[in-house]
Formats: C-alpha cells, structure tokens, sequence
C-alpha cells in the first residue's frame, strides 16, 4: 500500500478521532480534518508545477504544516526531503542542490535565527523578485519558496495561500486521485539526510514501503490503539518523528501531539498532562532533561503508559526512572538508523523489564539481522561481537544518487552493514555495544566506551558522561570520560578515579577526565564523539 493509500484507510475507520494537536499553534485536527487539509495542499503542490517524482524540501521546526506536507507530497508521490532546522547557509545550500529540490518550505524566523536572512544570503534576486518564480544562482533548480510567516516577502510563497480555496479546484482534485492511484509502494517518497553523528549527512533515499511498513510494526510493538495519545518532542525533521511518531500514529488511529516546535522539557511536561498523553518518545538526553526539571514533580503524567526511548545508547538508569517516575511501564527501546526507515529492532511492551532495560529487543518482524566478523564478513557465534547487518523491506534504496556509497552500504545479497557492534543472546535479544567507529583500541585491547560510559553514570554527581578514544604515542589510545556533573554536585578527577579502581579493569579506567558543561550535539540530541576526540586531540597536540 502506499501512505496516502493506508492513511484514507484509516480516516474511513476512525473520521472523527483526533489526528492532531499542536500545543504551540493552538490547532487541532480530526482524522478527517487533516485528510481533507492534505487533499488541498497535494493538489496546490500540483498547481505550482511539481510533478511525481519531483524533490520538495521542508526546512522547519515542528509544526501543523509539516506533518501536512508529509501528507500531501505522499499523496501526490511528490519526494519530501527533511531538511535540518540546524542547518546553516552552507549546509542548506548543499542539501538542496543534493537532491535538486525545486520547492523549499521553511520558517522566516525562529527564536534568534532569522531564516530569511539566511535564503537571502542565498538567493540576493529574493530582494528584487516580483514573482514567485526564482531563478537563484546558487540554486538552480529551486524554483519556489513557501514560508510558513505572515510577513509578506516578494518572491515567497504564503504556505497559508496555498491552502485557500482560490488556489486550487475541483479540476486539481481529479488531478490529484489520479496521480495517486498510479502510484506504487515501491516508489521513493522521501529522502532524509541522517543525523552526522559521525561525519557528512548523508541522503537516503526511502520508499512508500520502507517507512509505512516501520512506522506499522513500531506502532503494533506499543499496542497502539485510536484511544492512545502520543506526544511527539522529537524533530520531525529526522525519522525518529516522522516514521515511529507520524507515521506509527496514522497507521493506528492514534492521536499526535507536538508539545513545542522545538524540544522544550517544560512543554512536554505540561503537554502530557494536559493531552492525557498514553505515550510519550523520546531520546535519552530528552527523558532525561524532562526527569531532572526542577518543576518535574508538580505534574501529573500517571495517564502515560508506553513511548519509545531510542536514537543513541539508553543508560538503564535512565530506563528505570523512567519505568518509576514517570509511569511508562510499557516504554521500549528501539534500535535503528536512517538507513533503515529506521528502526530494525524493538522490544515490545510485554518483553520483560529486565530485558527491556538491558537490550534493544529482537528484530522486528518481517526483517532479518546478522552479526558478523567486519573483517571475514562470517556471522559470529551467539553471545559474540559482530558489526550488526539487516535485510528485509526496511533497507533504503540507496543513498541519493550516490551509487558507489550505496554499495559500500548495501553488499550483494541485500545486507546493509550498520557499522555498529552488537551482540545477540539465545532467546534472540539484541545489545548495542558501540559504533566500530567508537571503538577504542588500547594497547591492543578492544574496550567499548558504551560500557564505561554505564559505570560511571552510577557515581551519584555525575549527570551525564561520554567516553572516547584519543591518540596516545605509548597505547595507540587512551580513554577520556566528558562527565557533566549533576546541579549543586562536586566531584574531581581523583573521587572518580576512587570510585573506578577495583571496580573495573586498570585499563578502563579513564586516563583523562574532564568536566563540562554540555557535549557536542546534533540537533536530533545525538552527541557527537567526533567533535569531543577533536577537541582532545587539540588539547593534548
Ligand atoms: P551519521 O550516519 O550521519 O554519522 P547517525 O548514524 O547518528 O549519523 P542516524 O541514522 O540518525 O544517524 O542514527 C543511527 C545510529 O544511531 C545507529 O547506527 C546507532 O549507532 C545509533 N543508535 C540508534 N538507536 C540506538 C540505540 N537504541 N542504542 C544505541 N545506539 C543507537
Ligand atoms: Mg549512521
């Protein structure tokens, strides 16, 4: 089926149930409500020209209109391309040429960034346009800008204008049916730059199947019903929002709510216990920003039951407030990456606790998973280390017009090789044990940073640490601990230390040990090693 396909589905079964609520626009929206809506908007994107097949990128916070363009571009087989609110001058412009995109949609301003300075930047014939259709220099494809303001700006289209009825017909509507029911579900339908934890983003390229399929099966491993609620904190911009929030809700009736445009643990608080949220995601920073607010405790969130905690390593502790504190008995843990539409492996909310904090669950169903010898590419025994490989329909195309890297990606037989380390156990649960790009070598000793990284967040002041390899001459690496002590709390390198010896093997221990106010991040919250090894390595040149 393709997304527009299975959403009509679902508002033919639940049309007056909640589909959206967006706590910092004030809009709500019935299933109904958002199906007509998209119907609209599909048929506007037609009207400006865009084809099946054709690149529109949304550049923007969370809000009402992304989940609609989400929508309509499915509708009309139209490519959506997340593009990173974070993302700067130089960034957007690589993006956007990337994949050619001829629509771009996006915020004029938001909080301290003005948006519109920077496409100006960009695109300086913005100041002396007197139509809606550019010719940019720097972006020869982009033919349209849609802004989200009310502001009135010369060579932008109002996002708001597209929704009136002047601009679209009944003409349009047939148009729209038809391009719809012509499409296929292996189709791309979405490319999403991944979060460059690690390097460059990179473009994958995703079908209707890839992701309605995922955002299903994630929503089956929460028993999500048309009476759940789920409040969604993380960007849309990244597959963590749109396919195990949007996409996970629109296939099971549920109920979306986006407490604030960006991530905001006061907004999610309150959200929660306002909506009557069942269901809360979120990454590990974000559950923990949420449980350590000074105001955590005036809230009531005792309707919450379940959400997914994923995105990056979930330190148990971490897991077991959550369990405690904020009533999420059922909460699960995904593992996954873009790449993969993206989740490959989930527990599910009657997987034992024990497990449920120890592991990312088992592979979900209708994929395959394998751990093998990087180097041999021979699968490891049971209970062993291996680089995780998955199969199945969740595996991207490819990278966007990128076929060299793609097969770099994706082997002959259809495996993606994850370029991270895990290890499965008999009853077939799966631990995530690192990136192999993590992976510190020491003196010829392999030592995952993960596994430090859980000990030392068990020393009561440290709030949040990180761990990673740096050059040394003598080792080949040493291990350096980024620790972010918890408000009011002191320690120094020597209690750490202390806290270390007789616990763990000498050569765990932490050779450098620094404190800090906050680590390098991508805006999806994911910590970014590579700029903390930077740094080190800077310091200790
Ligand atoms: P880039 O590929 O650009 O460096 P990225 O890999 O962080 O960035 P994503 O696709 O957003 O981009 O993230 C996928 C990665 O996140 C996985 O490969 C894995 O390393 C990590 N990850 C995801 N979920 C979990 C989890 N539950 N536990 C541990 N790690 C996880
Ligand atoms: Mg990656």
């Amino acid at each position: 089926s393709t997304i527009a396909a299975c959403f009509d589905a679902m508002v033919a079964r639940v049309p007056d149930n909640d589909a959206l609520v967006v706590r910092h626009q004030n809009v709500r929206m019935t299933y109904r409500q958002l199906q007509l809506a998209s119907q609209k908007l599909a048929s506007a994107f037609l009207k400006l020209g865009l084809q099946p097949g054709d690149r529109l990128g949304i550049w923007s916070h969370n809000n009402s209109e992304w989940l609609l363009t989400q929508l309509a571009t499915a509708r009309v087989g139209i490519i959506l391309v997340n593009i990173n609110p974070a993302y700067r001058v130089s960034e957007l412009e690589y993006a956007l040429n990337k994949v050619r995109c001829k629509v771009l949609i996006t915020m004029t301003e938001f909080k301290t960034s003005n948006y519109l300075d920077m496409l100006r930047t960009l695109v300086p014939e913005l100041a002396t346009a007197t139509s809606p259709q550019l010719q940019a220099a720097r972006l020869p494809d982009l033919k349209t800008i849609i802004h989200l303001g009310t502001e009135v700006e010369s060579g932008m289209l109002r996002f708001s204008d597209l929704m009136a009825p002047a601009f679209s017909g009944e003409h349009e509507d047939e148009q729209v049916k038809k391009i719809s029911a012509g499409l296929q579900a292996t189709d791309a339908i979405n490319i999403q730059f991944t979060s460059g934890t690690t390097g460059f983003p990179k473009g994958a390229t995703l079908t209707h199947r890839n992701i309605l399929n995922n955002g299903f099966f994630i929503g089956e491993a929460m028993h999500l019903t048309a009476q759940d609620r789920l409040c969604i904190p993380v960007p849309l911009y990244h597959c963590f929002g749109m396919v195990l929030g949007n996409l996970a809700c629109l296939t099971h009736g549920t109920t979306i709510i986006y407490p604030s445009d960006a991530f905001d643990p006061l907004a999610v608080l309150q959200a929660v216990q306002d909506e009557r949220c069942t269901a809360l995601h979120g990454v590990p920073t974000m559950f923990i920003a949420e449980l350590d607010h000074p105001r955590f405790a005036e809230f009531d969130l005792s309707t919450l039951r379940t959400g997914i905690m994923a995105g990056s390593p979930c330190p148990i502790e971490v897991m077991k407030r959550v369990v405690r504190d904020m009533h999420m008995a059922q909460v699960t843990i995904a593992y996954g990456m873009t790449e993969t539409s993206p989740v490959s492996c989930q527990s599910s909310t009657d997987t034992p606790l024990e497990k449920r904090v120890s592991t990312v669950g088992r592979v979900q169903p209708h994929l395959e998973i394998k751990m093998i010898n990087p180097e041999s590419g021979e699968i490891v025994p049971i209970g062993t280390t291996g680089e995780l490989c998955t199969r199945g329909y969740s595996v991207m195309q490819g990278y966007w017009e990128d076929p060299e890297k793609s097969q770099e990606a994706i082997d002959a037989d259809a495996w993606m090789h994850t370029g991270d380390l895990a290890v499965m156990d008999s009853e077939g649960y799966v631990k995530i044990v690192g990136r192999i790009k993590d992976m510190v070598i020491r003196g010829g000793e392999n030592i995952y940073p993960r596994e430090i990284e859980e000990f030392l967040y068990r020393h009561p002041a440290v709030q949040d640490v990180q761990v990673v390899g740096v050059p040394d001459a003598k080792y080949g690496e040493e291990l350096c601990a980024w620790i972010i002590l918890r408000p009011g709390q002191v320690a120094d390198e020597e209690a750490l230390r202390a806290f270390c010896s007789g616990q763990i093997a000498h050569y765990k221990v932490p050779r450098y040990i620094r404190f800090v106010e906050a680590f390098p991040m991508t805006i999806t919250g994911k910590i970014q090693k590579f700029k903390i090894r930077e740094a080190m390595s800077e310091e200790l040149k």
